[in-house]
């Protein structure tokens, strides 16, 4: 096994930290398939980590000091209170995140893999034929490559996870995010350190500050209800798809427009109207649970493995967390079988947990959304402990534990 050749298929986060984490396991020749061609650095949304995961995450080597972030401290729910400028805080919550821009996290993560990585922008896999050594790899140009691993990385939408579990798709939520980030971010109360979760029936609007990868800040802010029936959009959305950014037609952007305008404070409102529409976009909101996260010589990390709704906040903490139990596994098995099962016995169960956790955050904060306007504190945290208390604990808001089994 050590020596072996390893593909990732995907180049983003997951992937960058697979490659890392096989790197580290002994792997002779790792290559990246990465389908993108431009540099996905560009892609400038924010992705907020949770400090202690952040901290574990730290001490396993995968993130680091210097990569740009935004401390937040408290998240603060706002409901709108007449014309009052900032609406009505109904409750509060300690809030310990860090939060990035995803592209310079990205970038850190791609430099962070070493140079022997064979990382290939613009290649896109096609298919995979798994054999008693390994895998092939069938290229979108006609080439096919055989390896003796294969890690999918390749997102919600994987080919990898469709070989070993054919017809294991994503599930769609009934429900999008609406992203936008601006550059306004003037009069942010206390000073920016806060997020804010805006809310109305049927839905929230999260918002805090990100770098924006030169020294400043820029506002992002996502949005989660069901879509509007109107051109633009898949009438089901049962089709794994997005609307990326600069796409959204005239009525879709008049739907939004609406929807802040009745039920945002005016201050918020201001803030999600005055985003750009180059910078506005648009994610359909999925569920993925698979059997297995390993199948014969085939894995799969992040969100090919488990597509947990973002309200848990934890998305990208899982995908690295996936990355160092691989690490470990590879270093302590013998053998393919026995590293890949252990791997799997690992993060399975820890995949279908957060993805429960994100389906009761979401049934409470969008599908099935509480009279706001009635809340107070005492309200607003027996409603949260209520989406926090499910049969498995072991799940938590932003990312369990790595140091829990
Ligand atoms: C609205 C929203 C908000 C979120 N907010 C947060 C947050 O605040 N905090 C957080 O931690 N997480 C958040 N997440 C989740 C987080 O973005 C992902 O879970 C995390 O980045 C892991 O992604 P990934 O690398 O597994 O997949 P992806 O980022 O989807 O990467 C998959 C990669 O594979 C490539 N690829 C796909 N198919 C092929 C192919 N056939 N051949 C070659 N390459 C291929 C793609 O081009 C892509 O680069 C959010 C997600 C959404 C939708």
């Amino acid at each position: 096994m050590r020596g072996g050749s390893i593909a990732v298929v995907g180049g983003s986060i997951a992937g960058c930290a697979a490659a890392l984490a096989a790197s580290r396991g002994g792997a002779g020749k790792i290559t990246v398939f990465e389908r993108a061609d431009a540099q996905l650095r560009d892609r400038g949304v924010g992705i907020a980590l949770q400090s202690d995961r952040y901290d574990e995450l730290r001490d396993a080597g995968y993130v680091a000091p210097e990569m740009p972030w935004a401390p937040l401290t408290r998240r603060v729910w706002t409901v709108r209170d007449g014309e009052a400028r900032h609406g009505r805080a109904l409750g509060e919550q300690p809030f310990p995140f860090r939060a990035y821009n995803w592209g310079s996290l990205w970038s850190e993560l791609r430099r962070r893999v070493p140079e022997d990585v064979s990382y290939r922008s613009g290649a896109v896999v096609t298919g995979l034929e798994p054999d008693d050594e390994g895998v092939t790899l069938r290229l979108a140009d006609g080439h096919e490559e055989h390896f003796d691993a294969v890690i999918g990385a390749d997102g919600y939408r994987s080919v990898v996870r469709e070989a070993m579990f054919p017809g294991a798709g994503a599930t769609y939520a009934g429900y999008i995010g609406w992203r936008g980030t601006s550059r306004d971010t003037s009069g942010l109360p206390s000073d920016g350190h806060d997020a804010h979760n805006i809310v109305f029936p049927g839905g929230h609007c999260m918002a805090y500050r990100i770098p924006d990868g030169s020294g400043g800040h820029l506002l992002n802010w996502v949005l989660y209800t069901e879509p509007p029936q109107v051109d633009g959009l898949h009438p089901d959305l049962k089709t794994p798809t997005s609307l990326p950014p600069g796409r959204l037609n005239s009525q879709l952007t008049a739907h939004l427009r609406d929807l802040v305008a009745e039920h945002f404070p005016p201050y918020w409102a201001e803030k999600v109207l005055g985003t750009p529409a180059e910078t506005t976009f648009i994610q359909p909101i999925y569920d993925l649970e698979v059997p297995h996260y390993t199948s014969g010589r085939m894995v799969l990390v992040g969100d090919a493995a488990s597509v947990a709704r973002p309200h848990i906040g934890a998305g990208s903490v899982k995908a690295l967390q996936d990355a160092t139990a691989l690490e470990a596994a590879l270093v302590a098995g013998s053998s393919w079988k026995e590293a890949l099962e252990r791997y799997d016995v690992n993060r399975g169960a820890v995949g279908s947990a957060m993805v429960a956790l994100a389906r009761r955050m979401g049934s409470a904060q969008v599908e099935n959304t509480p009279d706001w306007s009635a809340m107070g504190q005492p309200e607003f945290e027996a409603w949260w402990q209520d989406q926090n208390s499910g049969s498995d604990r072991r799940s938590g808001f932003g990312g369990h534990s790595m140091k829990t089994k």
